[in-house]
């Protein structure tokens, strides 16, 4: 577990091959992603095909890609404090522009070594990556109500149900899905894995949303999907189990980028309140602009301890029960604050907050989601109730 005893304040105890691969991100970021945002806000988040390549070209010469994935399949094999390193500067870019940045869910590492081979390698290279279908129109916040079913047939699986809000499942080579495997009375959730160009997968809406980002989160049906035995992820009845792993991973890396997020509005609301002169004085002397940074600074202080804590405990082999409550805790505060820091921003900015061309303007559209995907702010507020019940307030808190 990263020890915190801080050497410098900017240091807080990372190794120096932890810093050179910060900074390493930090040099992506800033060369390669950042000057492309407005273009792709302008393009509805959609950059031309030659620019995505030239993404992930740059991401792989990096050696960005497939961050937590084992160097033996083509990833970086990073701990979680240096996943949450890179993952601070990707969230420090709008437009979701990191999402071009070759990576697959950690589900896929739960695979066979057929299942590793086909879909989480080309994922790591860039050729092809996943999308997680869960959520259903009558399921979401509670997703043991799907509906979807899996029932036996010539050996495999003939699947059936429709899925909602799949991220990027309109790019995806393989859709990891949620569906009830029938035995009898009983009912095992179970994730198979499905291309998305079987016959009986139809693609029935891509509708807009709120954020411009890279790729769409399409309503996919599944009619009659014959899948044989080797479409199943990680044994029948385990899906469970994998979506937890899956959800905790995925809060975390919310939590990290919106930290990223809240770095990148305190630098530019902070130099443009040093700069902007309003009534013979920087608007900075004013305290109906310098509290509210004080107050962004300090959400973002206190965010970033604690995702870095979560961190260390995923490093250091901790309960992955604990894990999974400080998760949605971290998840819970930074997506809450980055919101705030984000319409803070926007004010602070003032008509130029409002500009589309804003950094502030596309993050306070881009931020809400995180109080909503991966489990909405309430989800994540049962999940750490039920943490003080079972596992006591100290460990909860400490
Ligand atoms: C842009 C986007 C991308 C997404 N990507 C994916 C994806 O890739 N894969 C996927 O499977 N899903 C995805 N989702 C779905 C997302 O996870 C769900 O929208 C979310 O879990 C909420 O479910 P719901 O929309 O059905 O809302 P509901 O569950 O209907 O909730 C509605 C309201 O009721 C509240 N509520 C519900 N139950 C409780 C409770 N027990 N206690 C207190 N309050 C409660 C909620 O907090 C919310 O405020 C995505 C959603 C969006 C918007």
């Amino acid at each position: 577990m990263n020890s915190l005893t801080a050497t410098s304040p900017a240091d807080q105890g990372f190794t120096p091959d932890q810093l050179e691969l910060q900074e390493r991100a930090r040099t992506f970021v800033e060369t390669v992603l950042i000057p492309l945002e407005v273009q792709a806000e302008e393009a509805g988040g959609r950059l031309a095909h030659e620019t995505i390549e030239e993404i992930k070209r740059e991401a792989i010469a990096a050696r960005l890609n497939g961050g937590r994935v084992p160097t033996q399949h083509g990833g970086q094999g990073w701990s979680m404090i240096e996943w949450f390193l890179v993952g601070e500067q990707l969230g420090r870019v709008t437009g979701g522009l990191h999402w071009h940045v070759p990576s697959a869910y950690n589900v896929l590492l739960s695979g066979s070594p057929e299942q590793i081979e086909r879909y989480l390698v080309p994922a790591v290279r860039g050729e092809g990556g996943d999308a997680y279908a869960v959520t259903e129109a009558e399921a979401g916040s509670d997703p043991d109500g799907i509906a979807s079913s899996a029932v036996q047939s010539d050996g495999g699986w003939r699947i059936n149900g429709e899925k909602w809000f799949v991220t990027s499942g309109d790019v995806a080579r393989v859709l990891i899905v949620m569906a009830n495997v029938v035995d009898g009375p009983e009912r095992l959730p179970t994730l198979f894995l499905i291309e998305p160009g079987a016959p009986g997968v139809e693609f029935v809406d891509d509708p807009k949303f709120t954020h411009n980002y890279p790729h769409g989160h399409p309503t996919i049906r599944f009619s009659d999907v014959e899948v044989g035995p080797e479409a199943v992820i990680g044994g029948v009845g385990e899906g469970h189990r994998l979506q937890r792993e899956w959800f905790t991973e995925e809060r975390l890396g919310i939590a990290t980028h919106g930290l990223g997020a809240m770095w990148r509005l305190l630098e530019d609301t902070t130099s443009w309140a040093l700069a902007r002169h309003q009534g013979g004085q920087r608007i900075m002397d004013y305290q109906g602009v310098s509290f509210p940074l004080a107050d962004s600074a300090t959400d973002a202080a206190v965010g970033r301890l604690l995702a870095l804590q979560v961190a260390g405990m995923v490093d250091a082999g901790a309960d992955p029960k604990l894990i999974h409550a400080k998760a949605s805790m971290a998840k819970l505060f930074v997506s809450e604050a980055a919101g705030r820091c984000a319409d803070r921003a926007v004010q602070i900015f003032g008509g130029r907050g409002y500009l589309r061309s804003n950094v502030a303007e596309r993050f306070l559209r881009e931020l809400r989601v995180d109080r909503i995907w991966e489990g909405t702010s309430e989800i994540q507020r049962l999940i750490i109730a039920r943490a003080l019940e079972r596992r006591g307030v100290e460990a909860t808190i400490h």
